[in-house]
Parts: C-alpha cells; sequence; structure tokens
C-alpha cells in the first residue's frame, strides 16, 4: 500500500533529521580528521558517503584543540568507534616552515603575543610568541606526521582508550591511500637496485 510506503519514508526522514537527538550514531561510527586541501576527496578516497561520518578538516589534518574538541564529542557522546586520519603528499604545510610564517606575520604587524586564538575564549592567548610555530603546526614529513596524530589522538584522555585509531596518506600524485612510510615505489626501486 502506497501509505506504507509514505509512512517509511517520513519515519526514515525523521530517525535522519533527529539522529542526534535520538542517538543515532554516524553509519560507520567513524570520525574522519583529514586536511582541507581541495585535492584531497576524502569521501571517494575513504568510500564513505552523506551520513557514514563525521568529518573534521583543518590545515594539515592535525591535532589542534579544535581537533580534540570535536573528536572528544562524538567519541564520547555520539557513539563513534574509529577514527580515521588522512594526511597527504604535497601538502602546503609543508611548503614553508613556522618561522618563515611568523616572520611573514609579524611583517603584516600583527602581534602574536596578544593575539586572541579563539574570539569565543579571549583568555586563550600563545603568552609565549614561539609557541606560535608549535600552534600552526607545520611540517617536513607527511609519514610522520600522519604516524604522531595518531599517537596524539590515542594518548589523549578526552579520547576513549577502546576507540580504533589509524592514519593513512593520501598520494595526490596517484590518487591513493597508503598507511605512513609504505612507498611501494620506493621498494620497488630498492630491488631493482639490488638486482643490478
Ligand atoms: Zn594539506
Amino acid at each position: 500500500m502506497l501509505h506504507q510506503q509514505m509512512d517509511a519514508d517520513i519515519a526514515a526522514r525523521a530517525d535522519w533529521a533527529l539522529r542526534r537527538q535520538r542517538g543515532i550514531p554516524n553509519n560507520r561510527r567513524l570520525w574522519v580528521l583529514a586536511c582541507m586541501d581541495e585535492r584531497l576527496p576524502v569521501e571517494e578516497a575513504l568510500g564513505i558517503r552523506l551520513g557514514d561520518a563525521h568529518v573534521f578538516r583543518n590545515a594539515g589534518g592535525i591535532v589542534t584543540d579544535d581537533a580534540i574538541r570535536s573528536a572528544m564529542l562524538t567519541c564520547n557522546f555520539f557513539d563513534t568507534r574509529e577514527i580515521v586520519v588522512v594526511n597527504h603528499t604535497e601538502c602546503g604545510m609543508m611548503s614553508a616552515t613556522a618561522d618563515q610564517l611568523v616572520e611573514a606575520l609579524r611583517e603584516k604587524h600583527i602581534d602574536l603575543a596578544k593575539l586572541s586564538l579563539n574570539p569565543a575564549v579571549p583568555e586563550l592567548k600563545l603568552s609565549d610568541p614561539k609557541a606560535f610555530g608549535k600552534w600552526i603546526g607545520m611540517f617536513s614529513d607527511v609519514d610522520a606526521t600522519c604516524a604522531a596524530q595518531v599517537e596524539l589522538l590515542r594518548a589523549h584522555p578526552l579520547i576513549p582508550s577502546e576507540v580504533q585509531i589509524h592514519g593513512y596518506v593520501y598520494e595526490v600524485e596517484t590518487g591513493r591511500l597508503r598507511a605512513p612510510h609504505q612507498i611501494l615505489g620506493r621498494r620497488v626501486n630498492t630491488a631493482q637496485e639490488m638486482r643490478a
């Protein structure tokens, strides 16, 4: 009967809209931390669709206070059971050093010592201007960075210890994911060199 189908559709839509109120987790019980880069197709790379995950993106896909805030909420209150970190090759976070950024901001007459990091929490300041370099989180090795983000999340007291946490590096050159330090091309080259 048509009305049964209509009622089922309406109920499904209500479940969708009221997920948080009804305690329905995302489909995969998954939280994703990824770089904001436009070359990184997070959903496509992970094979996930609308409804499957909470996706958090920032510059670099690194563990910041807001990443911890979001991961804490989804893991402790929205029944998320898995975290996947996705960093990528050719990331803009590797295109300059923290010192270079600090210098560039100084040239724009921005006083890093007085800067309020979060307009809603004006007391959140970097009292030591050198801490800005840590805060901005520039990096030079995407594999090491990816592994480090996983460890930071695993060690954080606000992330439940039973949450599964893994990291992957997306290669913008090949459009593929790999585990950190798992560079197939280099291994092939090494084997060729050994045969030579
Ligand atoms: Zn990036």
